[in-house]
């Protein structure tokens, strides 16, 4: 007989059971909402802590929480934990991209002073070389969503995550609580976890009355912890605890980042895919590397064209009669595989050929070294153009604490525009040509779908994961979207 068998054997009976009645319930909320500052002061109440999952790159955005917030929960003895920088689709970026994304997150909130061990993968989209980044970055464990039983899907999955969990680097939850949760939902998930024991993993996005549908009520949410807060004074068989207190040892010390690519020598286009050739997936309308960004209600039309300036394809934004605000195609606000870096002090010419039926101008973002981007300046604007013509700019001279650029060509009033063959070149020395940017009128929205795309199997509303930027600061409306794994 083996030793593993004679272990088993030898192993009390009711010690086992007992131990495998014990529950674990943990409340997770993901992606910093403003709102969560709601939950953290019902948990509070009732002697409960909760983990936060924040994207270090949205830290005080509009209708985020603000570095004193986090501050505020973690004195009061809540967990923060990573969500990477800008809320990236890990799955679909190089391994050098997802590290920045998770590294320099986990960094970031490091430097602030937190505790971070455990990390939540946004949109619960990941694969093993995912997981071994999150596991290189120093994270003791990260959640998933979905894989166990819920009261409206995975009904012959296990209804608990096991302790430890088989994967570290994949915990499973049940899905999202959303509005379609009802709090009988809520306690008889609890209530059927205590049949079998182990880890119940709650992961919560907006508490407020009906702001978004991943959203649940401020009135349910409390009647739940008071519930909950009852079930573990009256029983010692279930507790409420943060991931960290679940997932126990010693905090790993912050890992740098993988730095992005240095600027672009002088004189060379920093770029990437500037001709638009390379389309950003099967049947994505935009560039690889590539992005809408827009401001206003509409939702302006991308498309891939064939009148192209040079090679195939160019780029066609067209922006809906009767609608305000502006539209433009940016490179992707990443982290240095799509946005070029940029040198400060140093003054920049960009350029594109384009064709519009109404006035263009360059929109330009820039990135600070922790990884959050904001709005920086505007050109003047220039002529609508039946043939192809080009468009020319020179920056002024980049700001010391910017570290990378995007740029767009822009509409801000309804008609089309093609765009092909962009150029961003660094043209230092700076000190000849002294330029002042014009004053921003309107606030800008970028759109991060194309490159965070949702692929949730519920609904459309998932998908739309935007940033609203205003005038000299990035105003956010991202509406979190996430992806519950199918069963
Ligand atoms: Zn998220």
């Amino acid at each position: 007989m083996c030793l593993a068998t004679t272990l088993l054997l030898s192993f009390p009976r009711n010690a086992e059971a007992s131990a495998a009645r014990r529950l674990t319930v943990s409340l997770t909320f993901d992606d910093g909402f403003a709102s969560q500052l709601v939950a953290g002061r019902i948990l509070d109440r009732y002697d409960m802590r909760g983990t936060f999952y924040i994207n270090s790159g949205l830290v005080g955005l509009p209708g985020y929480l603000a570095l004193e917030d986090l501050d505020s929960l973690k004195a009061a003895g809540h967990e923060i934990g990573g969500h990477t920088v800008t809320h990236a689709d890990l799955p679909t970026l190089s391994a050098t991209e997802a590290n920045r994304q998770i590294c320099q997150d986990r960094q970031t909130l490091m430097s602030w002073g937190f505790d971070v061990s455990s990390f939540a993968y946004p949109y619960s989209a990941f694969k093993p070389s995912v997981e071994r980044i999150a596991q290189q970055c120093g994270y003791r464990t990260a959640r998933a969503v979905g894989s166990l039983k819920s009261p409206h899907s995975c009904a012959d999955c296990p209804v608990t995550e096991s302790v430890p969990p088989a994967d570290l680097y994949a915990t499973r939850t049940p899905d999202d609580i959303d509005t379609s949760w009802s709090l009988a939902d809520l306690r008889n998930t609890v209530m059927r976890a205590e049949e079998s024991g182990g880890w119940l993993t709650f992961n919560l996005h907006h508490i407020c009355d009906g702001c978004s549908p991943a959203s649940i009520r401020p009135a349910e949410f409390e009647q739940f912890t008071a519930w909950l807060k009852r079930r573990s004074s009256t029983s010692a068989r279930t507790t409420v605890r943060t991931v960290q207190q679940v997932i126990t040892g010693a905090t790993k010390p912050a890992v740098a980042a993988t730095p992005p690519p240095p600027p672009r020598s002088p004189g060379k286009n920093s770029l990437r895919n500037h001709s638009l050739e390379v389309a950003g997936g099967t049947g994505s309308a935009l560039p690889h590397c590539w992005s809408a960004a827009s401001s206003g209600s509409h939702e302006p039309k991308h498309s891939r064209t064939t009148d192209a300036h040079t090679g195939t394809f160019a780029a066609k934004i067209t922006m809906p009669r009767g609608t305000d605000g502006d539209a433009k195609l940016i490179p992707t606000l990443d982290l240095g595989d799509c946005a070029p870096s940029v040198t400060s002090d140093h003054i920049y010419e960009v350029s594109a050929w384009y064709r519009s039926n109404t006035e263009v101008y360059f929109t330009l973002y820039q990135r600070d070294a922790a990884g959050q981007w904001a709005y920086w300046t505007q050109s003047p604007a220039m002529t609508a153009a039946k043939g192809w013509t080009k468009a020319t700019w020179i920056t002024p001279p980049v700001s010391s604490d910017a570290v990378a650029m995007s740029v767009g060509l822009t509409i801000d009033s309804p008609g089309t525009l093609t765009v092909d063959d962009l150029s961003f070149v660094d043209e230092t020395p700076a000190a000849a040509r002294p330029t002042t940017p014009p004053a921003a009128e309107d606030a800008d929205r970028i759109d991060y779908a194309a490159y965070t795309e949702d692929q949730s199997a519920d609904g459309g509303w998932l998908g739309i994961v935007c940033i609203t930027i205003a005038l000299l600061a990035l105003v956010a409306g991202l509406l979190d979207s996430y992806r519950t794994k199918a069963h």
